[in-house]
């Protein structure tokens, strides 16, 4: 066994969202972490990269929208301890055909968990955001607590304050190998390190760790184009203008969500994504597309054409980023089955960002040995 000294508490593998969350509440519990991340940080290879993020209590299950609770404060409490703006509220959106099941489930959960939201005929949303054009029969309902969390400046603000708590953040480590056992043994590129908890937290390259120790999980990793669109007169959609976050909820005959932020990260640019992409392995996500079945930005065109007519039906720029998927999109939050202190967080399915400082909280405790 490895002396003392040389033993954590519990080693991370993974600086995306989750990773960093996780090694924060247990660098704030006193634990001796290390966080080992395979690319020089910061990096725009897996999925928690990039300006932006919504968030929103706006869920059809409500244990999510019961998570977002405990999520806000966490968000705020961050913010407050990194002194820098991570969370801008913008309100959310949802747009939808009156009667689309998915829109009035929402609702419901809104309703019953005690959410502000309000519901807004095609005529009241016309008056307040005459930029949004709605097809006959489509409504809209707002979250009010909905908005927008700045991801970069979140993870860079992890990344500190796991260092300022004792943690050790390590990148520049890929892990080539773990040991399981204990304590869990792990080489990477540039060392060999022991702790009493191992928790994986590795996005699209997850199953290439699983695989050796015996398991593979049903993960489907997708390239998500995000698209930037440009504003015919700029600032139109933007936050100065109360523009709010949306999310489309069938408006288009493609059968996933369409989802769009006010500009303001990139001046005169929308961001208005399609929540689907095509099939790749991470290693090969900047290769030209060997084949594209998903249609995703002639789907966004049309969209733009229709429903926001201010916004050039052209995007001005595009910029890939990762889903790791699961069949139900919902998340893997384990143990491994024979490994009792190898913890798994995975499958986060395009919308795990505002939810990572619960899921970091359930990793770095609930699953694991760390806290006993
Ligand atoms: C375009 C896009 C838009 C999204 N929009 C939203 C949104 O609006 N709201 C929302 O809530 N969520 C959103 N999401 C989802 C959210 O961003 C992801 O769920 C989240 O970032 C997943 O984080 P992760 O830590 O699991 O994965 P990652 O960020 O991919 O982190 C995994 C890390 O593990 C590292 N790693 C892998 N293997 C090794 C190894 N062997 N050794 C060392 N390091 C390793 C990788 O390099 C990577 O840094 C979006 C995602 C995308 C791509």
């Amino acid at each position: 066994m490895a002396a003392q000294k040389d033993l954590y508490d519990a080693i991370v593998i993974g600086a995306g969202i989750q990773g960093c969350f996780t090694a924060y509440h247990l660098a704030k519990h006193r634990k001796r972490v290390i966080l080992l991340e395979q690319f020089f940080l910061p990096h725009s290879r897996g999925s928690s990269h990039g300006q932006s993020r919504i968030i929103r209590r706006a869920y059809p299950e409500d244990f999510y929208t019961q998570m977002m609770d405990e999520c806000y404060q966490i968000w705020a409490q961050l913010e407050h301890e990194a002194g820098t703006q991570l969370h801008r509220q913008t309100g959310l959106l949802l747009l939808g055909m009156k009667e689309n099941s998915e829109l009035k489930t929402i609702q419901a959960t809104l309703s019953r968990q005690g959410v502000e939201h309000q519901c807004l005929s095609a005529e009241e949303l016309k008056q307040r955001f005459p930029n949004v054009l709605l097809a006959r029969g489509e409504v809209g309902v707002l979250d009010k607590s909905g908005g927008v969390l700045y991801a970069d400046k979140a993870l860079r603000a992890l990344q500190d304050a796991i260092r300022h708590l004792g943690g050790l953040v390590c990148d520049g480590e890929k892990v080539m190998e773990i040991k399981p056992g204990f304590p869990v043994t792990v080489k990477s590129t540039a060392g060999s390190y022991q702790a009493k908890s191992l928790v994986i937290t590795a996005g699209p390259w997850t199953n290439q760790l699983l695989r050796p120790l015996g398991i593979e999980l049903p993960l489907q990793t997708l390239r998500i184009n995000v698209c930037y669109w440009r504003e015919k007169v700029p600032g139109s959609y933007g936050v100065s203008q109360a523009f709010p976050c949306f999310l489309g909820l069938g408006l288009s005959p493609a059968p996933h969500h369409i989802y769009g932020l006010p500009s303001g990260e990139y001046p005169g640019l929308m961001k208005v994504c399609y929540h689907h992409g095509n099939n790749v392995d991470p290693e090969e996500r900047d290769c030209p597309e060997a084949f594209s079945d998903i249609q995703d930005v002639q789907i966004l065109g049309r969209f733009v054409r229709d429903h926001l007519p201010d916004l050039e039906p052209t995007p001005a720029l595009l910029e890939p980023c990762l889903y790791t998927n699961t069949p139900d999109e919902h998340f893997i939050l384990d143990r491994h089955p024979k490994y009792d202190n190898v913890v798994i967080g995975a499958g986060f399915s395009g919308h795990g960002f505002k939810l990572s400082p619960v899921v970091g909280k359930i990793l770095s405790t609930r699953y694991s040995t760390i806290t006993e």
